[in-house]
């Protein structure tokens, strides 16, 4: 039997995978069930696991019969703290909790393959790794842990995949270079000195500096960044006040900056930490600055994107390839890609006739199941590519 039989031959057991995860959802640094079932679903594919890796990270080590590369792929398994509102058989059955970004069938997928892959031992010239992650949606992230644990250890090349409800089913996505941003975020007090309305001069007014902070964020953008190069910074709340006719003393303000390049973030940090300052100066405020970097930006090593991209498109005429732009979303598969080469694509899930149309983190996300077959033929060709497999 082909590995593309003994894939789709696994479809049934991943369905049953991924319909019990989606009923079981657990939080980020709070998985205790997922990584012991998939401990033991790999174990009973005959593979060796490592558990707790980096905290609650399981790692499968399938070891070939003929020497090659070492190839690491990785599935995230953490869910959302979000209601499951969806009407179907599988809803979670875990009240506030949903698998509303698809992990879920990232698990199953990379199970269904590990088994397939099992099968074929005797075929692989080289070793396959299976890294199932932990926490991908909460800052710091399971990536960094597991890459400080040792997971690439010996690994020449990674692959990860995430499905997309706004892609339809049938496309695999592919972006060459910076693909995700990273996403970093602030917190600004403003003390100031509140009083009448009708005397600003014995105050000093934290709203006025608000204003000027908001502004004074534009030309960061617009006259300090490369025009080829993107950043955005937004002010997503700003709280201050009570009637109209009283100066407060206070307001608070929280935004997000999302950049690709290191050094445009590293230049608007620092030009928001100045604006605070010159605002301090100018109203003899005290601003309070709170910058915090959430993960990199995702950056898909050219040649190994390109090279899957093209045997995706050669090799399974029945997927649609695609090349998208870069995202301004944030993923912590980056750590992996600063480690070794490899890139990060993405596998369309959207259909329509079984309601599959919601956008990530909504809901009543759901997702195509056949994608999992798609991603696990798209890892598999990246097996190919190196040699894994012939
Ligand atoms: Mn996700």
């Amino acid at each position: 039997m082909s590995i593309a039989h003994k894939l789709q031959a696994n479809f049934d057991e991943m369905v049953q995978i991924r319909r019990h995860l989606h009923m079981y959802p657990e939080l980020s640094f709070k998985e205790v069930n997922t990584p012991k079932l998939i401990a033991d679903k790999l174990r009973s594919f005959g593979i060796d696991v490592k558990e707790n890796v980096g905290g609650n990270g399981v790692v499968g080590y399938l070891k070939g019969t003929l020497d090659g590369p070492t190839i690491a792929l990785r599935a995230d398994f953490d869910a959302l703290p979000i209601q499951d509102e969806k009407d179907v058989s599988y809803k979670s059955k875990i009240d506030g909790v949903s698998h509303a970004c698809g992990h879920d069938i990232h698990t199953a997928a990379l199970l269904g393959v590990a088994k397939a892959l099992s099968e074929a031992r005797d075929e692989l010239h080289g070793n396959v790794v299976f890294i199932h992650q932990f926490a991908e949606e909460v800052v710091p992230g399971g990536a960094k842990a597991m890459v400080e644990a040792g997971c690439l250890d010996g690994v020449d090349y990674v692959y990860g995949a995430h499905v997309s409800s706004w892609s339809e089913l049938g496309t695999v996505l592919f972006c060459e270079g910076y693909a995700m941003a990273a996403a970093d975020f602030f917190e600004l007090t403003i003390q100031g000195k509140g009083g009448h309305g009708a005397s600003p001069h014995e105050t000093i007014d934290p709203i006025v500096a608000a204003a000027q902070f908001v502004f004074g964020v534009q030309p960061i953008v617009s006259r300090n960044t490369d025009p080829i190069e993107s950043a955005v910074i937004t002010v997503g709340k700003i709280e201050s006040g009570t009637v109209g006719n009283v100066i407060p003393d206070k307001a608070y303000l929280t935004g997000t900056v999302r950049t690709f390049n290191l050094d445009i973030r590293n230049l608007v940090e620092h030009k928001l930490n100045n604006l605070c300052r010159a605002i301090e100066i100018q109203y003899d405020a005290k601003l309070d600055f709170i910058y915090t970097r959430g993960y990199d930006a995702v950056y898909n090593h050219p040649a190994e994107t390109a090279a899957l991209r093209e045997a995706v498109s050669i090799n399974l005429p029945e997927l649609q390839v695609v090349n998208v732009p870069p995202r301004m979303g944030a993923e912590d598969f980056t750590y992996y890609l600063q480690e070794k080469p490899g890139t990060f694509f993405f596998v369309g899930g959207g259909n329509e006739s079984i309601n599959a149309v919601y956008p990530h983190h909504h809901p009543k996300f759901d997702i195509d199941e056949q994608s999992m077959i798609n991603t696990g033929t798209v890892f598999i060709q990246a097996l190919k590519l190196h040699g894994v497999l012939q």
